[in-house]
């Protein structure tokens, strides 16, 4: 990158708050966008003598994290206290885990082969939010308490680019599991970068420093780019590398030093006398491990090992956990994968999907089998569906009110073909020489007169059998 003389080395701790209806150790709702400070109670804001007590939810879906990085889950785990006052932190302490994790080890593998190792996952719980304005600083405790887990990476990294493709890798790894939302306009993931360099093959880490407060993949690579090019040149001048905290400025790129770096000696960490030790039974594990919902790369493999799934077909549908589980649970009810995901990305992603599907799988592969049936008319399928995404009427009832539905009868196209033979002798005489042109002459002209409602299986029997016997 910056300077071949170096080498890079990145480890990053990431925070993702989990899909939880209720905070990590109170009943408070787990809520993003609510009025400030509407949602605490004395639990999460730490008042004397409240007690917390464990969202067994939370505690699942950080198990579910770990089993979906590949890491070994402790049978048991601490919750500890990390003492320290901040402004964001009213209990003047954070409920974390440090020397009994719940998850350890594990690790992503990128496309190069190379895999990222994980430290431990661990869970935790979120602080409050400072908003800086002008002149004063408003706090809302409303996030105070929702459950995190912490990811740490081994000092595995090597560049941005390494670094921004096991942070997708991982986001997907917790979006399609269901742990995690991670829309990080949201702060729902969260990532501190560490970085130090080295002579290029040397075997001894430099001195770190730890980014803080990175919003968005952008700024994290812009942040690693940033921190390796000042370390290089730091080293160069014959400068030493402070271990240290900075903080990372979107709006200048640039960071600057924020604080020496504590190490957990300062924070005082002790077991938390409220909190019991958690037993992780083992059956437990087991039933997380076999309800695993499939992981992005499965779906992946899925879709183009045993569906024959282009790859942009592929990408587009595994871009979104929302349209990859509403295709899959189409293709259950209608096994016609291709069919699928074709009316998927030419007809539904017209439509804005970021939050929900517009029609149900239900009333899709409704339209889609009427279509694949000759039931209806392609043509007459997509207008169908653009009525129901509309009117989320009955398909049936709609169908039969456009008049789509092929109901006119054996004798009635019988009729209409023996007319349109008649009428048309030199498309009779073609049928020698361009036998498929003519049938399609014929049937679009069935098509025609009856606005689209004949079966057009049938009228192509129909009209194959009287051509034959002219
Ligand atoms: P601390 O307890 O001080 O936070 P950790 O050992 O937990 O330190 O490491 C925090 C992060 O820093 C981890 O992701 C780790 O991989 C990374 N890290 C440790 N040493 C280095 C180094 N020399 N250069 C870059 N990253 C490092
Ligand atoms: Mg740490
Ligand atoms: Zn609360």
């Amino acid at each position: 990158m910056t300077n071949s003389n170096y080498d890079i080395v990145i480890g990053l701790e990431i925070h993702a708050e989990l899909n939880t209806k209720t905070k990590v150790f109170c009943g408070c709702q787990n809520k993003f966008g609510q009025e400030p400070n509407s949602n605490c109670c004395p639990v999460c804001v730490g008042m004397p003598g409240a007690l917390p007590v464990l969202n067994k939810e939370a505690l699942k879906l950080a198990i579910k994290a770990g089993l979906a990085c590949d890491c070994k889950i402790n049978d048991y785990a601490v919750f500890e206290r990390k003492n320290y006052f901040y402004p964001d932190l009213s209990k003047a302490y954070q409920i974390s885990q440090l020397v009994k994790p719940i998850c350890i080890g594990g690790f992503i593998e990128l496309e190069s082969g190379k895999k990222i190792r994980l430290n431990r996952i661990h869970l935790e719980e979120d602080a409050g939010k400072l908003t800086h304005q002008l002149n004063d600083t408003h706090i809302d405790y409303n996030r105070g308490g929702v459950p995190l887990i912490e990811c740490v990476t081994e000092p595995d990294i090597s560049s941005a680019d390494e670094a921004l493709e096991f942070l997708q890798k991982l986001r997907n790894r917790f979006i399609f599991a269901d742990i995690a939302h991670c829309k990080m306009e949201q702060g729902g993931m969260r990532c501190d970068v560490n970085l130090s360099i080295k002579p290029k093959g040397s075997t001894v880490f430099g001195t770190r420093t730890e980014m803080k407060n990175l919003n968005s993949f952008k700024s994290v690579a812009h942040a690693i780019e940033y921190e390796a090019k000042r370390q290089i040149e730091e080293i160069e001048k014959g400068n030493k590398i402070i271990q240290e905290t900075r903080k990372w400025d979107d709006d200048s790129g640039i960071s600057s030093s924020m604080r020496s770096k504590e190490d957990s000696q300062d924070y005082r960490y002790f077991p938390d006398p409220d909190l019991l030790t958690i037993e992780v039974e083992p059956s437990v594990v087991e039933s997380i491990r076999s309800n695993m919902p499939l992981l992005q790369e499965q779906r992946i493999q899925i879709y183009s090992e045993e569906y024959n799934l282009p790859t942009s077909d592929i990408n587009i549908l595994v871009n979104s956990k929302l349209v990859s589980d509403y295709f899959d649970n189409a293709v259950k009810l209608l096994n016609e994968p291709k069919e699928i995901a074709n009316w998927i990305i030419t007809e539904l992603l017209k439509q804005d999907v970021s939050e929900k599907m517009p029609i149900s799988e239900q009333k899709f592969t409704q339209i889609i089998n009427l279509s694949l049936t000759k039931k209806i008319t392609r043509s007459n399928a997509k207008i169908l569906l653009e009525n129901i995404i509309q009117t989320n009427a009955d398909v049936m009832e709609t169908a039969k009110q456009l008049e789509m539905l092929g109901d006119i009868s054996k004798e009635d196209i019988e009729s209409i073909v023996i007319n349109l033979i008649s009428e048309n002798e030199k498309a009779v005489a073609d049928y020698e020489k361009t036998p498929d042109k003519v049938v399609q002459f014929f049937i679009g002209n069935v098509m025609k007169q009856t606005k689209g409602r004949a079966n057009a299986a049938m009228a192509r029997d129909i009209i194959i059998a009287k051509l034959q016997n002219k």
